[in-house]
């Protein structure tokens, strides 16, 4: 599997401080799952401290901020999904193994729900912070443009999805904060499945969108 789209410093240091809400972290989980990559740079405590350094104000920064940064990274971090160690590719299953443990071995299994024509949901139970589904896009289908008021993570489980960043096939994920304003589309010939967590309501970009936002769920 090649995977050309990863996650952000500022992310992975969060997930590392056990400071992202579960849905969030359950997709980074997921990805770290099915990425050598960023296993790699989780492990690089030089990395983890650089996106410290850029993501505090000096007045902010108490001396023993990185110390306690690094100390925290050998705790374990309370019910946020761990990563997984990748299976080998002869044992691997589509759903990742932090996602099956909530819906199970199988994706055409999922109890899905309609949410508007051509897309499909199932609900993830990952706490109140934020909205995590399952999305199942029919071939063509695409999700009304928006932009962000916190955090997007959607991880691409089958299938391609195209946006204004680019194209994203399994494994690949979509990082995005509310700098971004997108509109992704099913591409490919069989539409796609991905899992998607926001930490804060989106922003839909056109009225049709506002009106049907309550029927999505985000
Ligand atoms: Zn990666």
């Amino acid at each position: 599997m090649k995977i050309n789209h990863h996650l952000d410093d500022a992310t992975l240091f969060s997930y590392a401080a056990g400071a992202l809400p579960h849905g969030l972290a359950l997709v980074v989980a997921c990805h770290l799952s099915m990425c050598d990559a960023c296993r790699a740079r989780l492990r690089t405590p030089e990395a983890i401290g650089g996106a410290l350094l850029e993501s505090l104000t000096p007045e902010a920064i108490a001396e023993d901020s990185l110390d306690q940064v690094l100390l925290k990274l050998h705790d374990p971090v309370d019910e946020v999904p761990a990563a997984a160690p990748a299976k080998s590719s002869a044992s691997a299953t589509e759903v990742p193994q932090p996602l099956a443990e909530i819906i199970g071995d199988s994706l055409d299994e999922v109890e899905w729900k309609r949410m508007v024509p051509g897309i499909c949901y199932y609900d993830l139970p990952c706490g109140s912070q934020g909205t995590t589904k399952l999305l199942r896009v029919a071939p063509g289908g695409t999700v009304l443009p928006h932009s962000h008021r916190g955090n997007e993570l959607t991880l691409l489980l089958r299938g391609s999805l195209s946006d204004e960043i680019g194209r994203f096939q399994r494994g690949d994920v979509s990082d995005l904060d509310d700098q971004v304003e997108h509109q992704p589309l099913a591409d490919g010939r069989e539409g796609c499945i991905c899992i998607v967590a926001t930490d804060a309501p989106l922003r839909f970009t056109t009225l049709l969108g506002r009106l049907v936002q309550p029927l999505t769920g985000f």
